[in-house]
């Protein structure tokens, strides 16, 4: 038996070091070894790359992305009493995980990390969405990432692969579609969790594209977009009054109906839309 399979289970590892479970840091524990395997495995092959991974708690995940090979492992975790669980996890994977105590949305993890790296993370959900708008609207495209591999609460992970026409599509779908691909990949009940938490959840991996899908830019498509759905129940023409002059005439432009709302609109519509705004390159 390897060092990390030498571990022992997180059940006594959590009641070793006292880690109760704190709802305000959202830490709903993976104990099931079999299961942190297989959303590493959700990542591809991870034996060429760093994984960042924010928020590893106790270490389920970060002993499932080790054991799947991962060549070394940043793991930032804002609770410091998880430390000496994790400490245990890099003794018995030297030289290949890297602990930071430290809160990911102050730190810039890039000075740790060297390319190729892949995300990997199962986060407090408004920590999520939040690194997650972050990782997709850099001021530069590629980004640090080759790929995304998060959980969500389920109705999250939904906005994020959601088509036009469904009740689930938005900003989010819009700003991971233009510039990734998002799949779901797993669906997990509650009871995967200890604590349960109230919602479902779901794995989205989000492949990093070399190129947007279509031409626009970020500011001004990431604008439009965030005002037209703003008020979702309006007609464009309404929504967008304001944002240029003549908007029906750009709506038109773009080869979108006056009277469409945001939730019927294509990306490829919405990006043809940000290249007639004002700043735009077709304007
Ligand atoms: N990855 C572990 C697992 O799957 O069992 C723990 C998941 S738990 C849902 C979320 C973890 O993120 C907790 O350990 C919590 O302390 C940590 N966390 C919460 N907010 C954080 C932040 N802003 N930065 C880093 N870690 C954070």
């Amino acid at each position: 038996m390897s060092p990390l399979e030498s571990l022992p289970p997180l059940a006594r590892v959590i009641a070793a070091h006292g880690l109760s479970a704190r709802k305000s840091l959202g830490q709903n524990f993976l104990l099931d070894l079999n299961l942190t395997s297989k959303i590493a495995r959700q990542a591809g092959d991870l034996t060429t790359c760093d994984v960042l991974e924010i928020g590893p708690g106790p270490g389920g995940l970060t002993r499932g992305l080790l054991m799947e090979g991962a060549r070394h492992v940043l793991a930032i975790e804002k609770d410091a009493r998880c430390l000496p669980a994790l400490h245990e996890i890099a003794e018995a994977a030297p030289g290949r995980l890297t602990v930071l105590n430290a809160d990911a949305l102050d730190l810039d993890p890039l000075a740790h990390l060297t390319p190729p790296i892949r995300v990997v993370s199962n986060l407090p959900y408004n920590v999520g969405t939040e690194l997650l708008i972050r990782w997709l609207t850099p001021p530069d495209w590629p980004p640090f990432w080759q790929s995304l591999t998060l959980m969500f609460q389920r109705e999250v992970a939904e906005r994020i692969v959601a088509t036009p026409g469904s009740k689930a599509y938005g900003r989010l779908a819009l700003l991971a579609q233009w510039r990734a691909t998002p799949r779901i990949v797993m669906h997990l009940p509650p009871g995967a969790f200890t604590p349960p938490p109230k919602v479902s959840s779901a794995v989205v991996h989000l492949t990093a594209l070399s190129e947007p899908r279509y031409p626009a830019d970020p500011k001004i498509l990431e604008r439009v977009v965030a005002r037209a759905f703003n008020q979702r129940r309006k007609m464009l023409r309404a929504a967008l009054k304001g944002a240029a002059p003549d908007i029906e005439d750009r709506l038109l432009a773009a080869g979108i109906q006056p009277t469409d709302r945001a939730e019927t609109v294509s990306l490829e519509q919405f990006c043809a839309l940000a290249r007639v705004m004002p700043g735009g390159a077709e304007a």
